[in-house]
């Protein structure tokens, strides 16, 4: 009976935000979480299976520096709901955490499979549906493939691969998807290169990519194609005195004191230098060319590749979004959360601390709107 006077909560999309949110909202009201797959299913891969759940970044506007898209947004968001919290939530479900040395925060066990059971095991007030949304029609009415079902209140949490349509339905604006966090097309063939790496940047049959060119590539997400990017393999060294000092080394060889050997015969080609050539054969034209070139190594980008985490830059236009209770501007009631808004963050655990935080808000923005007076 009091199941049945509590307000209906639909949540569309159980991954990490979507579910969050469930959790908060699961005592009070009456939770449905519809998913056309299973829930939390994305978790799994997160962290390459360990799943970074967050950044030890506990001053909440030095965090929201650290996404491209967002960061404004995020203050008063991060403001409610940060880094400590998101640690505390674990420990509340069982799931105890640990610090990486470079700040990323993992659980002691890491294992995403072990977090995803955790997580739906705290869920047990929720009832899950196996459906695809199709349609939200007003107050509310939630249209799936199966069957229609009623709501007061609608969370949107697809993530940001899919059901735009579902949004621009509601009268809603989406920033174009774009993937970010990828790895990188380039006009030159580095395939020679192909498993070489420098200042993270990793060379690739088709391009670049590692951790730096994963951030380069969020920064850059919304530039249109091809751009150039610069990058100094040896900053400022007193390359005449060690040229001076090994006159009888190859030229090849002393380049490898600097960058990976292969890099450095990759270069010395492209400048039709022989890489045999003794270090005292190496003139000062060949010296500035040599050093120009490692100093800025010219990269022509003309795509993406699907490599790392990839996250969607793109998704509801934050303009339209109450950045205090998550709720749409447009439509009373409609709230989002995650990787469907027009957030995304850096590699390291941004991205889901911005579907904890932004599901809390939403989740308690509900509580607020039927429990406070
Ligand atoms: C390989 C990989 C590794 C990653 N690793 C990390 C990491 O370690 N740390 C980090 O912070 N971030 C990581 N990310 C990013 C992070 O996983 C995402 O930002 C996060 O999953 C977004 O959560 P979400 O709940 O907003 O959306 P999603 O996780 O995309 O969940 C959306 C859910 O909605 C469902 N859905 C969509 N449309 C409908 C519909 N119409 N009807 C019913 N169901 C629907 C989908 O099936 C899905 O389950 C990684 C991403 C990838 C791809």
């Amino acid at each position: 009976m009091e199941q049945e006077s509590k307000s209906k909560v639909a949540i569309i999309g159980g991954g990490p935000a979507g579910c969050m949110c469930a959790y908060y909202l699961q005592e009070k009201f009456n939770v449905t979480v519809f998913d056309k797959n299973s829930p939390l299913r994305t978790l799994l891969p997160t962290g390459a299976g360990r799943c970074n759940l967050a950044h030890a970044e506990y001053d909440f506007r030095e965090l929201a520096r650290n996404y491209p898209r967002g960061e404004k947004f995020l203050f008063s968001v991060f403001s409610k709901f940060s880094t400590s919290d998101t640690v505390e939530f674990f420990e509340n479900i069982g799931v105890e955490t640990y610090v990486q040395p470079d700040m990323r925060i993992f659980p002691v066990s890491n294992s995403a499979k072990d977090v995803r059971e955790k997580f739906l095991a705290s869920l047990n007030k929720v009832r899950f549906i196996k459906e695809e949304v199709l349609k939200i029609d007003e107050a509310f009415s939630v249209d799936t493939n199966k069957g229609i079902y009623n709501a007061d209140f609608v969370i949107i949490s697809t993530g940001g691969h899919s059901s735009f349509n579902l949004i621009k339905n509601l009268g809603h604006n989406i920033i174009a998807p774009k993937p970010a966090l990828t790895g990188l097309r380039t006009k030159e063939d580095f395939s020679s290169l192909a498993g070489v790496s420098i200042n993270g940047l990793l060379f690739t049959h088709k391009g670049i990519s590692g951790p730096e060119v994963y951030t380069i590539s969020s920064i850059k997400a919304r530039d249109s194609f091809p751009y150039k990017l610069d990058f100094d393999f040896i900053g400022e060294v007193d390359f005449q005195s060690a040229l001076n000092s090994n006159s009888h080394k190859s030229i090849k060889n002393l380049l490898s004191d600097y960058v990976p050997k292969s890099l450095g015969e990759f270069v010395l080609q492209q400048l039709k230098i022989n890489p045999d050539e003794k270090c005292h054969k190496i003139n000062g034209a060949m010296r500035d060319e040599i050093l120009n070139k490692l100093r800025h190594f010219g990269v022509t980008v003309i795509g993406t590749v699907p490599d790392g985490e990839v996250v969607t830059s793109g998704g509801v236009d934050l303009k339209e979004i109450n950045p205090k209770t998550m709720e749409s501007k447009l439509v009373k009631g409609i709230y989002f959360c995650g990787e469907v808004m027009d957030i995304d963050g850096l590699c390291g655990g941004f991205n889901l601390q911005n579907c904890w935080s932004t599901a809390y808000v939403a989740a308690q923005a509900i509580l607020d709107n039927v429990f406070s007076f």
